[in-house]
């Protein structure tokens, strides 16, 4: 299948005409799972397995594909292995732009926060990360460690490298892009931060980057929409909507570049997950949405998660959403 390659360069955006917006958005996700359709008949993939669910919540039911997401447990901001393993950096991290001014472009004017999931020294920081922060609907972990592929790259190696990828692009677009972490603290910052580092910067949009641990056979991305949620310093009845038209067109963009299916244990097929149990959701002022681009424990989905060339699409697919999000 040919897809919209790495050099992201908008064309005067034919969608931003589209009316109404739910029109637009189901117009998005339609789209982008025909285009899956036809990639995964011309064999480019499979996704026959399915297994226990996620990263953090193994009490979840496995083979629920049609199942509504609403797990009781686990985090995706969080997992238990501790891997430390890297992989090279992204050729988008030493890229100039990684600190250049923002570019003239659509998205002039626009914040964008990228918050890179875990970070690559928890590890080293287990006390910090495990102290209890208040998230709004209750208390849980500052940060956690992430999962890892099992050859040992490390989910927070990925999210840094994806989120380098997405700077590069969006900064491109024209937009101020700030990360949550960039290997310049020594662990975290916790959930609750990483939320307030968003709504400082009065984020336009936030997407937190992750990659899942579920189980081997479980495949495909999800995108992580925050559920109206009010209790304590958690107040996301505004965030809702916005942020759900924020995952639609990222998990609809993802597939498009990427060729990726959507989650095949999580979502219903729909690439979409609302959760309220997540701090960085529940603690935002400001459209965010997560995403797990993948399943670690899956040997066909790490061998994608482990590949540049396919970070790169991922990457793609992400700020094509953000784009088209943005530009209304
Ligand atoms: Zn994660």
């Amino acid at each position: 299948m040919s897809y919209t390659g790495p050099d992201f360069d908008p064309p005067p955006n034919p969608r931003s005409r589209r009316r109404p917006l739910t029109v637009a958005v189901a117009a998005l996700v339609c789209g982008g799972l025909l285009g899956w359709g036809v990639y995964a008949a011309t064999g480019g993939t499979d996704d026959d397995g399915a297994g226990a669910r996620t990263e953090g919540s193994p009490s979840a039911p496995s083979r629920t594909p049609s199942q509504p997401a609403s797990p009781s447990a686990g985090d995706t901001e969080g997992s238990g292995d501790t891997e430390g393993g890297g992989d090279e950096e992204s050729p988008a991290s030493r890229a100039p732009s990684a600190s250049a001014p923002a570019a003239a472009g659509p998205l002039k004017g626009k914040v964008v926060v990228i918050d890179p999931g875990h970070n690559p020294a928890n590890f080293r920081h287990t006390a910090e990360i495990n102290r209890q922060v208040d998230v709004g609907t209750h208390r849980k972990e500052c940060d956690t460690t992430g999962t890892s592929t099992d050859d040992g790259y490390a989910e927070a190696e990925f999210t840094l490298d994806v989120a380098h990828r997405m700077r590069a692009i969006l900064q491109k677009q024209g937009a101020t892009v700030k990360l949550t972490q960039d290997r310049d603290r020594p662990y975290g910052p916790c959930v609750d931060e990483r939320a307030r580092i968003g709504n400082a910067a009065k984020a336009d949009a936030v997407v937190s980057i992750h990659a899942d641990g579920s189980g081997a056979g479980n495949r495909g991305f999800h995108v992580i929409l925050p559920g109206s949620v009010h209790e304590g310093e958690a107040d996301t009845r505004a965030i809702v909507g916005p942020s759900s038209e924020l995952g639609a067109r990222i998990a609809g963009s993802f597939v498009r570049v990427t060729g990726t299916a959507p989650s095949n244990y999580i979502g219903g097929g729909t690439g979409l997950v609302t959760r309220k149990d997540l701090g960085g959701l529940n603690l935002s002022t400001v459209p965010k949405v997560f995403i797990e681009c993948g399943n670690m424990r899956d040997g066909k989905d790490a061998a994608l998660l482990t590949s540049a060339a396919w970070r790169q699409k991922a990457a793609q697919g992400v700020s094509e959403g953000i784009v088209s999000f943005l530009r209304g």
